[in-house]
């Protein structure tokens, strides 16, 4: 048998990232047992489904490298197929057409909840000869007793009573088929072995292997994933702060690092915490993940990001770093190599957002000094040691503007001086970062350039002067 897993997301919004983690899951247990991975567009709900939010699915998948072998399969696209089995489910008395009235439903349902029963619709048109002309809903006729077990990959079995199922209507009066109905369809034409989906569809399963099995389909193995909470315990929602896959990459994630926050999400394997995409495949079982929910933690991402940003092709990070410099309107043709930059800085950040904040002095001068920085390096002290280097870079020939050079020329003014080192490098690194913390004085120095060391060693020499004697 050969292993094929669906994803099958409802166009009403953004990719989130319970979504992706289900995706993500999906990919993975087909590539682990050599089969395929579809994806399929549930846009039945006509009133919610959008183009724009399917494009934001296809494009937080493609972000991710979610690569899926069949589809996009459209829902919409599949009306008569799904039409001819309602008809087939007719024909075969599986299923009939009801004209109960709104009133005569909403009586049920309050009389039923009077008698703290659960409301379940009574079958009343299951005998009845309803005109095929008139408006009518067609149900789907559930098996009256027995039980349904799902044997849930992750839940393990879950009994269901069928006279708690109740005739679930298959397609609505306006003549479109329903969610449960056009899913069993598709599972079975699709021949998917595996559902992985959210545990929000449990209740769904029992009818739909009802309706799989009148129409002799074996149904596929289920595997139910809990949910994502916030750290506050409820469910994970906007209002926890970013839950969009490609607002992730807009604060400056690396796809590699969400993948691997997401399959650490519910599933571990002993302790390791860093998974590339093949020892995902490799290790991932459906079966290994949690039953219980489990929390979204920005901090362990952020970690995992800094790893992976650490890690990944200079080059690469550069390309992926770009477009955020633009957006603190940095364009980075008009200074250093931004790949010298990322190899100088990648450690230091967390995100590509805080890696072009923190490089943006490579590329124009800063507005003003961290005020504790300033306080403490640029004072009456550091006078000389500046005006040394300053004379120091002066003297310097293009060619020579490089690290070796450069460390020289700073290790100089200290043996002149008889200082540690410390004491020339910190004021002169305020005094070209604005703030104390930067990569090795040497290589900041050469990211800068001649010119705008010169001009930001004046300013820190106006500043000391400005300040007067305090030493
Ligand atoms: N379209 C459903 C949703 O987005 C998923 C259905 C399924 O996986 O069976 O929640």
């Amino acid at each position: 048998m050969t292993v094929r897993t669906r994803f099958a997301p409802s166009p009403t919004g953004y990719l989130h990232v319970g979504g992706a983690r289900t995706a993500l899951f999906c990919y993975l247990y087909a590539r682990k047992h050599g089969g395929q991975f579809v994806l399929r567009i549930e846009d039945t709900d006509l009133e919610r489904s959008t183009a724009e939010s399917v494009n934001a699915i296809l494009e937080g998948m493609t972000w991710l490298g979610l690569d899926y072998d069949e589809g996009p399969f459209y829902q919409t696209q599949r009306f008569d197929r799904y039409n001819q089995i309602i008809d087939e489910l007719l024909d075969k008395g599986l299923a009939y057409r009801c004209d109960c009235p709104k009133e005569r439903l909403e009586k049920l349902r309050v009389d039923q909840m009077a008698r703290k029963q659960k409301p379940r619709y009574d079958g009343c048109c299951r005998h009845k000869q309803v005109d095929p002309s008139q408006p009518h809903v067609i149900r789907f006729k559930n098996p009256a007793d027995g039980v349904v077990i799902v044997d849930d990959l992750i839940r393990g079995r879950m009994p269901f009573a069928n006279e708690e199922l109740d005739d679930l209507i298959i397609r609505r009066s306006d003549g479109t088929p329903t969610y449960n109905l056009s899913v069993v369809v598709d599972d079975a034409d699709m021949e998917i072995t595996h559902v992985i989906r959210g545990d929000d569809h449990i209740n769904n399963t029992p009818r739909q292997i009802n309706i799989l099995r009148a129409l002799g389909f074996e149904p596929p193995r289920y595997a139910h994933v809990p949910m994502i909470l916030g750290d506050d315990g409820a469910r994970l929602s906007k209002r926890h702060g970013a839950v969009s896959v490609i607002s992730y990459r807009d604060m400056g994630y690396l796809p590699e690092a969400l993948l691997n926050y997401l399959v650490r999400l519910g599933w571990s394997h002993g302790d390791q915490e860093i998974f590339s995409i093949e020892q995902m495949i490799e290790l991932f079982d459906i079966s290994d993940v949690n039953k219980a929910a489990s929390s979204f933690n920005t901090s362990k991402l952020d970690w995992l990001n800094q790893q992976y940003l650490q890690q990944a092709e200079p080059a690469r990070v550069a390309r992926l770093l770009s477009p955020h410099m633009g957006r603190i309107d940095i364009d980075p043709s008009t200074g250093p190599d931004l790949v010298d930059v990322v190899k100088a800085q990648a450690a230091r950040a967390k995100t590509l957002v805080e890696l072009a904040e923190i490089s943006a002095f490579c590329y124009r001068d800063f507005e003003e000094f961290d005020e504790g920085s300033a306080k403490k390096h640029l004072r009456l002290v550091a006078r000389e040691p500046l005006e040394k280097l300053r004379a120091g870079f002066e003297l310097m020939a293009f060619e020579d503007w490089t690290p070796e050079q450069l460390k020289h020329v700073v290790e100089g003014v200290a043996e002149e001086l008889q200082l540690n080192l410390g004491k020339v490098a910190q004021p002169l690194r305020v005094a070209i970062v604005g703030r104390a913390a930067s990569p090795g004085i040497e290589e900041t120095l050469m990211l800068v350039g001649k010119e705008a060391t010169l001009r930001r060693i004046d300013k820190a020499l106006g500043y000391i002067a400005a300040r007067g004697g305090e030493a």
